[in-house]
């Protein structure tokens, strides 16, 4: 940690050496932390004592957002079709929020002159770029947003879905260090899908897939999928498995107090989706198959005990994993903190899961970057623990050239 001289009116002198405004205020939280827990704080401790400290105090830290959304006009213009039909999918909630007829009111940009979130989604470019220099983002690992092009008819959705992932190669290929990308793929048509992911990875080099959960109510451990699910395994990438509301069949509670979306339905179905990865025994199927989850793992990490106590290997008839939960956990799954800023949550997830399996993300433009960037950079982690959760995750599980 770099020496500074205390003056007698309590300001501290600059070390000389150039540091950015974040790391002041790092070092600065970490005075009152220090001021607050007294001797055994690690602001007290010499350096190589320190396992853990409330804020970075050494050289920026690098930041690689891994579940960041875009989109492009044909696909905004086919959700707002979509939109408009409307119907009883509790999706078409956001879809309305996003896409509506009158996208420019959404509550946090009203009368005022910043990028709408449909604006936003749809910027690969400036807008996008300022936003994350300003807070101090290196990278973000973009994917088509919610619900990408699950909820088109095949046809459509295989074209979407390929002209989706061509403008995104071109934005990484314009900003190379900038973006990387998870390609979209229509599970309408799953011979179409694993043509688009064959085509996304080695054609190209996208850095994995994103799929929204569940399409037309049916879950990946459906034998129709998994073509899919053997494609991601084959081609060694990563299939993110993104949230979106819950399927029809258990829709019904969720519709009252907006407790369809991020509040509660998403991480209810998204771990719903993945216990039914593991408990169907489609991962003993495809076991090199990698699931990145979000929200911290969508509450499995805290449930983990509980279920490999109820469900370990043909404790009952209807079970087919050859594993437990938690060992499929270890083997096939990781997290990210996608709007989750808790770092007890963390701390939780890091002993359950661990620091080599958890990715930062930000989940732009639906969640505020600061706030995330603040948490990476203030959560009482290790150096290393850091280091690996902002960055060196997500370099290695998506092959993200350094
Ligand atoms: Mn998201």
């Amino acid at each position: 940690m770099p020496k500074r001289k205390r003056q007698t009116d309590g300001k501290r002198t600059e070390p000389t050496t150039r540091i950015d405004r974040r790391v002041v205020l790092g070092g600065m939280s970490a005075i009152v932390a220090s001021a607050l827990s007294g001797p055994t704080s690690a602001m007290a401790l010499p350096e190589k004592d320190q396992q853990s400290r409330p804020a970075l105090a050494g050289a920026r830290l690098r930041k690689v957002a891994t579940e960041e959304a875009f989109t492009i006009p044909e696909v905004a213009e086919a959700m707002r079709d979509v939109a408009r039909r409307g119907g009883t999918n509790l999706d078409l909630k956001v879809l309305n929020l996003i896409y509506g007829a009158t996208p420019d009111t959404s509550t946090s940009n009203r009368n005022t002159a910043a990028p709408t979130l449909l604006s936003r989604l749809l910027s690969l470019d400036a807008t996008r770029i300022s936003e994350m220099d300003a807070n101090g983002v290196d990278m973000q690992v973009l994917a088509l947003a919610i619900p990408g092009v699950q909820m088109f008819e095949a046809d459509k959705a295989v074209a979407l879905a390929r002209l989706s992932n061509d403008r995104l190669s071109e934005a990484m290929r314009s900003h190379p260090t900038r973006f990387a990308g998870l390609a979209c793929f229509a599970p309408q048509d799953p011979r179409a899908a694993v043509l688009e992911m064959e085509r996304a990875i080695n054609r190209l080099k996208l850095n994995g897939f994103l799929v929204n959960s569940h399409t037309q109510n049916v879950y990946l451990d459906d034998s129709r999928y998994w073509p899919v699910l053997e494609a991601a395994e084959g081609l060694g990438a990563p299939l993110y498995l993104h949230p979106r509301a819950p399927s029809d069949g258990m829709a019904a509670p969720f519709r009252d107090y907006n407790m369809d979306g991020s509040i509660w339905g998403y991480a209810v179905d998204a771990s719903t989706h993945a216990l039914r990865l593991m408990l169907s025994g489609v991962l003993d199927r495809f076991p090199r198959l990698r699931i990145v989850l979000g929200q911290m793992g969508a509450a499995l990490p805290f449930w983990l005990w509980r279920l490999d106590s109820v469900a370990a290997p043909g404790s009952r008839a209807a079970l087919r994993n050859k594993l437990k939960p938690s060992e499929y956990i270890q083997r096939n799954f990781a997290i990210t903190t996608s709007g989750v800023q808790d770092p007890q949550a963390l701390r939780f997830c890091i002993d359950k899961v661990g620091a080599d399996r958890i990715m930062w993300a930000v989940d732009y433009p639906f969640q505020p970057t600061a706030p995330a960037v603040k948490f990476i950079e203030s959560a009482p982690l290790s150096d290393q623990e850091r280091a690996q959760i902002a960055f060196q995750n997500a370099q290695q599980i998506f092959r993200i050239a350094k």
